[in-house]
Parts: structure tokens; sequence; C-alpha cells
């Protein structure tokens, strides 16, 4: 039957495809697709974990205490017969073999089958039995991870999935580093229970260019494994098991969506120009130095963030060694071919962990994550860690165009204390006169407010919006719970930024926008009139927003956004001045 799931837009367009589910379970483990030949060797590792928890299982029983209550015998004996229950072996078996899962994942989604058996149970003893079911999973990924733990795991190659149905990807949860596991068109789409328009994960979706939906709540709960599904990025609906007229009507707008597409490529080499001559630098975002030849591909005319932190992640604890970067930004460098290339040192935290969850369910116990340790707090708290990228960077910085930009900056001796290690690094290296621009990205509210005594300090600012929002109007911006919140239309979030805009120009300092905002057409208007001229967002949102601007006056809209300025409803004021599109 029928029927619809509302969550948050993130990535515009239209996904039909057959559901895949992943889903969540105690342990975060790796999601990902193995290769046809890897099959045989994948199945025997997943039994092996069976294999083992049956005898840890039996030992247990063995180890049981004469006077122990007969409860807890029966207890193990109903979770040892459940781990060889042919039912659940075979079934998990059968997602390695038919649908290449790795180990881990064909483990969940088998538990998602039978759990949704013992939900339909009539019986309550039967059906309470699910928990057992649940407990004896958790007991197998822990002997995978266990069983895993020395190898390093490193990202499949890109899949040739020609020929079959689109898969969307269905899950409670997705982490960014196994959303970039699945970077290589596996997916067409995907819908998740929690999360916020800008939270990582929604980010990473909108790099991959794949219509998205997120905080649905229930998605995953209520779409099963192979379920028909179309993803309605733009009203942030999913439809499951749609009719066929429903269907047509969509593959319809499918179609249109690719004749908008093609029309608004023919922008790619066209600059950025307003009506009265103002030129604006169409700049993008990047998470992999791979994406900067999809960005000139774009039109991008260099990359404005580079979100480096994508490199430390999915390898199995191990940091990238200072080779291994400077061999990553030199690629992006040499990609960009004389475009400037904008390098954040890493920005890890919150809701983009470097690690997976420990191997028994825990997280780290941080009590605030993104309040924490994060992007330069903890670079800055890691000098050694840091002083490698620093140095990385500087290596690269011999190949093109480079500048160094920093996450979530506060202080100004952040800054200072940046460029004491930077300074160091480059004498070690030789190239005391390299001349590296040092900008700050102005994400927390106190940098904005203080911004005079940030500048002197730097070379260029970029306002990372998303956290900015977060931390101006004390929003989760990965929490659906307060989404709605969420308001990138706040009269305070507006101030700031024009504030921000505003006083960098004066001083003669560069001045950018990162965050999200940059690339949604409904600010473009508003931001030029603010005086900005360099956006940077994904490739994929260059050709609308340089749209925009080839269609506005840049003096006009600095009219309109003076009287919007002064608004308790900016949204509004933008409808009446028409500043909105
Ligand atoms: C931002 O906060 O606006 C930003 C661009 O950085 P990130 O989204 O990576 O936190
Ligand atoms: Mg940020």
């Amino acid at each position: 039957m029928s029927f619809q799931v509302f969550g948050i837009p993130v990535t515009r367009g239209v996904a039909i495809g057959r559901a895949v589910l992943v889903a969540a379970s105690r342990i975060d483990v790796a999601h990902y697709f193995v290769e046809p030949e890897q099959v045989a060797k994948e199945t025997e590792r997943c039994l092996r974990g069976f294999e083992a928890v049956a005898a840890e299982l039996e030992q247990l029983r063995e180890a049981l205490p004469g006077d122990a209550p007969p409860e807890l015998d029966a207890l193990l004996e109903v979770h040892l017969m459940l781990v060889r229950d042919p039912l659940f072996v075979g079934g998990t078996c059968h997602w390695i073999e038919e649908r290449l899962y790795n180990a881990e994942w064909a483990l969940s989604a088998q538990l998602e089958v039978l759990s949704r058996q013992f939900d339909d149970m009539e019986d309550d003893y039967l059906r309470e039995r699910k928990s057992d079911l649940e407990q004896v999973v958790s007991r197998i990924l822990e002997a995978l991870v266990r069983g895993q733990a020395a190898q390093s795991f490193t990202p499949p190659p890109p899949r040739d999935f020609a020929g079959q149905d689109p898969l969307l990807l269905i899950a409670a949860d997705v982490s960014p580093a196994d959303l970039m596991n699945f970077r290589h068109g596996v997916f067409q789409g995907f819908v998740t229970d929690i999360g916020g328009r800008t939270s990582h994960t929604a980010i990473v979706a909108r790099s991959m260019g794949i219509p998205a939906v997120v905080g649905t709540r229930e998605a995953s709960r209520l779409i099963r494994q192979d379920d028909w599904v179309i993803i309605d990025g733009d009203q942030g609906v999913v439809i499951v098991d749609p009719s066929p007229t429903v269907r047509q009507e969509y593959e319809f707008r499918q179609r249109q969506a690719e004749v908008e597409r093609e029309r608004l490529s023919r922008l790619r080499d066209k600059p950025a120009v307003s009506l009265d001559g103002q030129r604006v630098a169409m700049l993008a975002n990047i998470e992999l130095p791979s994406d900067a030849a999809a960005a000139l591909a774009a039109g991008a005319e260099g990359v404005g963030l580079f979100r480096t932190e994508f490199l430390f992640m999915n390898r199995g604890g191990q940091l990238p060694t200072e080779e291994e970067q400077y061999l990553a930004y030199r690629e992006a460098i040499e990609a960009l071919q004389g475009r400037p290339l904008t390098i954040r040192s890493i920005d890890v935290g919150a809701d983009k962990p470097l690690e997976r969850a420990h191997a028994d369910g825990r997280h780290e116990t941080q009590l605030n994550p993104a309040l924490g340790l994060r992007a330069i707090r903890w670079s800055l708290s890691e000098p050694g860690m840091f002083r490698q990228q620093l140095r990385a960077v500087a290596r690269a910085a011999a190949h093109g165009p480079v500048k160094l930009l920093l996450p979530m900056v506060s202080h100004w001796q952040q800054v200072e204390q940046t460029r004491e290690l930077l300074r160091a690094a480059l004498h070690q290296l030789g190239t005391p006169e390299l001349q590296l621009p040092l900008g700050v990205m102005i994400e927390i509210p106190a940098a904005a407010v203080s911004l005079r005594w940030l500048l002197p300090q730097v070379d260029f600012v970029s306002i990372g919006t998303n956290d900015l929002i977060q931390y101006t109007l004390a929003i989760d911006r990965a929490d659906e719970e307060v989404a709605h919140l969420y308001d990138p239309w706040h009269p305070a979030v507006l101030g700031l930024v024009a504030q921000v805009i505003e006083q960098a120009r004066a001083a003669g300092k560069e001045v950018s926008i990162c965050g999200e905002m940059a690339g949604d057409p409904a600010f473009t208007a508003v931001l030029l009139g603010m005086g900005l001229r360099a956006y940077s967002m994904h490739p994929a949102q260059i050709a609308e927003v340089k749209q925009q601007i080839l269609r506005l006056d840049a003096s006009r809209a600095a009219a309109q956004v003076a009287t919007l300025l002064q608004s308790p409803d900016p949204r509004q004021a933008a409808r009446d001045t028409r500043l909105l599109p």
C-alpha cells in the first residue's frame, strides 16, 4: 500500500528506485559493498563471526556454576539456538551473496527482517525473543569488529551498477564517513530518520548531487528492503510503493529537471557579473582532491573550502602521514590548473567524529561535542598532528596558489599560535619566506562580534554560516527535533553576516561565505546586497546561483538589504522587496 513520509529536503531533485536499508545497530559498523570476487571470503568471515559467538556461548554455559539459576542456562540455550538458526545464518549470507553487502551490513539487514517477523507474532513470549536476537547480533558484530581490528579499512572502489534498478539508501542515520564510502554513484538518493539540513551527512549528500531527505524520524522503520520509493528532494517527501500514475508524474519531473540542468550548464564559462557590473567569484566547496576536477567542470573559479577532515576518515584510526596529505593537496592544486585552493585545517568533532564508536557501542564521552575539543581547538591541542598538516600544506603550496583557512576560531590568540607553528614549519622546510595567506572561518558569534581584533591578524575571512547559525541560535544543526528553529533568516544571523562582510571589506580583507547559505538561491540577492563578492558552494549549485547574480542589480539589492536589516521579520521583508526569488 502506498504511503508518504515527510522530512527535511536537503538536495533538490527526484530519485526513483528500490530501498536499500542500512539498519541502525548498537555498534556503529562500516557499510560498504564488496567486490563479487570477495563474496566467498566475506561469507567466510561472516560465518566465523557466528561460530565465534556460538563457541563463546557454549563456554559460558559450561562455566555456569551448579547453583546458577536455571533461567540463565535457558537463556544461553535460546541465544545458542538463534546463532545456529538456519534462517538467520542463511539469510545473512544471502545479503552478502545477492547484494554484495559487507558482513556487518548483511547482519543488520537480516536482523531487521527477522525483527519484523518477531513484531508480528501473537505469542508474547516469542515476541519478546526479539531482544535476544538483538543481543546475539551485537555479539556477532563485536566478534566481527574484533576479528577485523588488525586490518585497515580502505573505501571500496567505484562499483558498476549499470543495468540494475536504481538504489536508494534508507537509514536511521548515516555517518559522514559511511556516506563517503557510497560516493561513487552507488545510490541515487537517500533518506534518514535523523539529521538537519546542514548536518555533515546532508552536506556530503549534497556534494554527491543526489536527492536527499533527512529528519523523517521513522522512514527506516516504515520502509522495507526492496520497496519502490520516490524521493522528492524539493518538497522533503518520500513516497513508498507509488501508484503507476504518481510514478509517471515524477518521471516527468525528472526529465524536466534534466532539461533545466542542461540549460544551466550553458552558463558554465560565463563570468558572474551583476547587471550593474559587479564581478562575483564563484568558488567550490570540496571534500576530496578528486572533487576538484568536477568543481572546474561546473564552472568554479577556484576552491573556497576544502574540508580536509574527510582525508582523515575511514582509515581504521590511522591518520594520514605528511606525505599522503601533501600528495592529496597537490592533486587538488594540479586539478585546479592555477586557480586558488583554500585548504581548511582539519575540522573534526561534533557530527563529524574521526572514529567510529567503540566496539562495545560506547561513543566518545565528550559532554557536549559541538562545544568541545573540535576543529582548531583540537589541532592546537595536538601540535604534532597539526604541524604535519601545516608542513603538507606548505609543501603543496609550491605547486600553485594555496590559502590556509582555520575553522572555529573564537580567540585571536588561536591565529597567533597557528602562525607560530606555521613559522616553525616553514623554517624546518627551508622555505621561511613562503607567503601562505592565512584566513579564519567566522562560525562562532564571538568571532563575528570581535572581528576588529581578528582582522589585523588575518589575510582573509570566510563565513561558515552552518555553524554560525547553530551557535547564534543555540540550535544543534544535526538535530531534527529543533530543525524548525534553525533559521538563516533570523535577524541576529543576518545582522552578524552583514556586519562581518562590511567590516572585512572596510579593512580591505577578502571575505567569502562557504556555508550552505552561499549555495542557496534564496539568499543570493540578500548576500549580494550585503556586499558579498565571493560565494563558495557545492559545484552543483554554482550555475543556479550564477544565474541569479546575472539577473540582479547589486546597488539596488544593497538599498533593499538596508531596509531588510531593520525588520524583525527579514524573510517577509525580502518577499515584500522582491529580494526573495
Ligand atoms: C560552516 O560551518 O558553515 C562550514 C562551512 O563548515 P562545516 O559545514 O564544515 O562545519
Ligand atoms: Mg563549520
